[in-house]
């Protein structure tokens, strides 16, 4: 089980500071694996906060190349440098804003899965197209182009995310979660975090679903209490 904090584009090095000073005091070893992702400019400051820890750093994107003329782009090997353990790939904010598509997440997980990064790879469908009944032809496309980059890769991890859900305060229901899981799983075999609007109040009847291997939690990882009560959560479900 695993619980990922993607804090999107909050948090600067002062408030990482803060804000992992008191996640390393709240979060013992335990079953449930935990993981921050912060901004580029704050992983540095995560590592170093959550050192001897078992709290992993992930950053929320890494370039393909292992290093060229990509402003703005950050390389896999610079993320491992600075003692990340992963990133997040494929986020539905970088396809939507930035011109993520199936090729580009392909690529930039296969570099990153080369250079000894995990990866967070995200898929999930749009409202129109659950709507129209493809959310299973979209989700076989994307899934599909990243089991054929990668395979069963022991340090990917896919994360379903309905658009739809993403920091709009909508959830799937534990059966739409379950059978979009399900299908996923029938295409490649590695763990399946659910994420879109997963709260303290409803994590628990997504986490007991037998396909469901833990969150990518956006809105309510960035509050520390909201995000510890989420892992106890997450815990309590495991054990
Ligand atoms: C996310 O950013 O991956 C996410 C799931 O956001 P939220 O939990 O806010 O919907």
């Amino acid at each position: 089980m695993l619980i990922a904090g993607n804090w999107k584009m909050f948090k600067g090095p002062a408030e990482t500071q803060d804000f992992c000073g008191a996640l390393r005091d709240r979060i013992g070893p335990g079953a449930v694996e935990v993981a921050v992702c912060p901004p580029a400019v704050s992983v540095p400051v995560a590592v170093g906060a959550l050192a001897d820890t078992d709290i992993a750093v992930f950053a929320q994107n890494v370039h393909w190349a292992e290093e060229g003329a990509f402003t703005g782009e950050v390389s896999a090997s610079m993320l491992a440098e600075l003692g990340a353990a992963g990133s997040i790939v494929g986020h539905s904010e970088r396809r939507q804003y930035f011109g993520e598509t199936d090729e580009t997440v392909g690529r930039r997980t296969v570099r990153a899965l080369e250079s000894g990064l995990r990866v967070i790879a995200c898929v999930g469908e749009s409202e129109e197209q659950r709507e129209s009944r493809q959310t299973e032809l979209v989700l076989r496309l994307q899934v599909e182009s990243l089991r054929d980059a990668v395979g069963d890769h022991d340090r990917l991890v896919v994360a379903y995310e309905p658009v739809w859900a993403i920091g709009t305060g909508k959830t799937a229901t534990p059966e739409q979660a379950q059978e979009a899981h399900a299908f996923i799983r029938g295409i490649i075999d590695v763990p399946i975090l659910y994420g879109g609007s997963v709260k303290p109040d409803n994590a628990e009847s997504l986490l007991a679903l037998p396909d469901v291997d833990g969150a990518l939690v956006g809105g309510a990882s960035l509050d520390v209490d909201s995000f510890v009560s989420l892992c106890e959560t997450a815990g309590r479900t495991t054990s």
